[in-house]
């Protein structure tokens, strides 16, 4: 007889289900998991929080299509993850979060940080559930990783009760269960197809939106063919940048406004009209546009502007079923139209604004000037992640990406802190490829501070990461050092400080040489060529260049307000 504990089934029903990685942090009672897990062929990463620990296992499941694993502890350890699930679940993105709770004989007697774990989880999951029974483990591993990648991908949560964990029971009576495969491919209905092409044809001025369901849905070799045969512009929500490369002669990402108001049939691809896209709404949006839905979820259909045409099911699929149909009647949309020119003339014109405001040459720098000279010296197989608010802002547009899922950032949860977790994840499978890329961390001096422990993290396991912290002493915008010090002398900071301050150039690059890595504090252009420089061409360390920008630098002027609601 041979006999296996609880955490072994865990360990060994996530390594069946093809979970690769593990991220969490270790205490009672999950430390045997962890280790069953690493003797089990897991790679366990040991972060400092257990937000970021979820962040970096959701980024595993987007990037790969199955899900990262998390593990915690009970109590305050799940509750940390909660942030985490609630932005995976929300990003529909695949996560599996395993915590440990208190032991079965003492659920309801105010046990060592019991807390009801299975409900709190309810609402930032797809599903929540306490195995039974050591058996039972296998079954509810499978149905978490299954449910967390079929559907709608998103969070799944499986509690395990404390005593379990070192229980152990006869390996023959425990029913295997198999590795659960990749989901099902769902084509759309015939007559939807030929509908959506009809509306397409008929269009005058046609744009695809290109989202990350397509970055997700793996749909970028379909979808270069369909924009090109169809000769239709497009445009990448954040996270959609890179399905098709940010220097395509087909994107419109410069003229984004003009693109979104003007358009009279909009072909949306894994994404929702939700705040990311102005709601679909006037005044962003032309009152009477044709929405040709995409997406594998029905209940998304339809929310916030009813598509005339709604295409249910992957976006890869569908989008070769649209390029059958289009070669079938051998329709292109014309290339010398007027829309094509007003997207053209828009282009070039914010392209003009936006170089004027990086070729200055004053000091401190901007942040058009930062990114410009960033953007020059990044690889163009680098992965970026970005948060913040005019630092993933701005980043946004000077900052191209050539890659699908290439990108990482706030999301559509706006979450800050997600950086780092996101770019250890990242970074970790990275160095497990022969070739590795470089994943490059572009972060606001605010969002940097939600989870800069974790750059002990990086440096423990030396992952290729280089941070760029763009200061400018606060949030959204600072203070200068010298008026922080006239402030200082005048009394009780708490009640002078303008909220959205921070220290003022904060040494953030000491936070990395303090654990071993390179620091560079960054004030001039020649400063940043050289620290960039250095480190990307060292690649046994992880890096951090605080960049010490104009505090009161800000966004180009904009056509609309920021979040315009107006209509709902
Ligand atoms: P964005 O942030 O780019 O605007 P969203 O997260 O709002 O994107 O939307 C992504 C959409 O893509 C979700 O509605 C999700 O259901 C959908 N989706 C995810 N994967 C696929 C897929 N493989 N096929 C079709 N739709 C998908
Ligand atoms: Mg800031």
């Amino acid at each position: 007889m041979e006999e296996v504990t609880g955490a072994q089934l865990i360990a060994e029903s996530l390594k069946t289900q093809k979970v690769e990685y593990m991220f969490g942090i270790v205490g009672v009672p999950v430390i045997e998991v962890a280790m069953a897990a690493q003797a089990a062929g897991i790679k366990y990463v040991g972060m400092r929080n257990e937000q970021a620990a979820c962040y970096a296992a959701s980024a595993v499941g987007y990037l790969t299509g199955r899900p990262g694993a998390c593990l915690v502890v009970s109590g305050p350890g799940l509750i940390h993850a909660l942030g985490g699930m609630a932005n995976a679940n929300i990003n529909c993105w695949p996560v599996v979060v395993i915590g440990g709770s208190s032991d079965r004989n003492q659920e309801t007697a105010g046990a060592f940080q019991e807390f009801p774990q299975v409900e709190a989880c309810r609402l930032y999951s797809k599903f929540s559930a306490r195995p039974s029974s050591l058996e039972a483990i296998p079954s509810v591993i499978e149905k978490a990783v299954r449910t967390s990648m079929y559907g709608r991908p998103g969070a799944c949560y499986v509690d395990i009760a404390g005593d379990m964990v070192n229980a152990k029971v006869d390996r023959s009576k425990v029913r295997e269960v198999s590795c659960c495969p990749p989901p099902p491919v769902s084509l759309a209905d015939d007559g939807a197809i030929t509908d959506a092409i009809s509306v397409l044809k008929a269009a005058k001025t046609p744009l695809v939106i290109v989202g990350k369901g397509a970055a997700y849905s793996r749909a970028e070799a379909m979808l270069k063919e369909f924009v090109e045969v169809c000769g239709l512009p497009f445009l990448p929500t954040p996270m959609g940048k890179g399905v098709l490369p940010d220097d395509h002669p087909n994107c419109v990402a410069a003229a984004r406004s003009r693109a979104l108001l003007q358009a009279d049939v909009v072909l949306l691809l894994g994404a929702r009209l939700n705040w990311i896209l102005h709601f679909g709404l006037p005044p962003r949006f032309n009152p009477n546009v044709k929405i040709l839905q995409v997406d594998l979820c029905a209940e998304e259909m339809g929310n916030n502007v009813r598509p005339s045409v709604a295409l249910l099911g992957d976006i890869s699929a569908i989008v070769s079923q649209l390029l059958k149909c289009v070669q079938k009647e051998g329709w292109k949309y014309p290339s010398n139209t007027e829309w094509w020119s007003t997207l053209k003339e828009k282009i070039a014109a914010n392209a003009k604004i936006s170089k004027a405001l990086a070729l200055q040459t004053t000091l401190p720098m901007n942040y058009y000037t930062v990114f410009h000279h960033v953007s020059q010296l990044l690889p163009h197989d680098c992965i970026i992640v970005s948060e913040g608010a005019n630092t993933m802002d701005i980043g946004r547009t000077m900052l191209n990406n050539y890659l699908p899922r290439h990108r990482l950032d706030a999301g559509t949860f706006g979450t800050m802190g997600v950086g780092l977790g996101f770019a250890i994840a990242a970074a970790a499978m990275e160095m497990s490829k022969a070739r590795g890329q470089r994943v490059v961390c572009v972060e606001g001096d605010s969002a940097f501070g939600f989870s800069g422990m974790e750059v002990e993290t990086m440096c423990r396991y030396n992952l290729p990461v280089v941070i760029i912290v763009v200061n400018n002493n606060g949030i959204y915008s600072g203070v200068d050092p010298e008026t922080w010090r006239e402030m200082k002398q005048m009394g009780d900071m708490t009640s002078i400080a303008p909220p959205v301050s921070l220290l003022p150039e904060a040494r953030y690059d000491e936070v990395m040489t303090a654990f071993g890595g390179q620091g560079f504090l960054v004030r001039t252009v020649e400063e940043l060529h050289s620290a960039l420089q250095l480190s990307l061409s060292n690649w046994d360390k992880p890096s951090l260049l605080n960049v010490l920008i104009d505090p009161s630098s800000d966004r180009k002027q904009q056509e609309f307000p920021w979040l315009t609601r107006s209509n709902l």
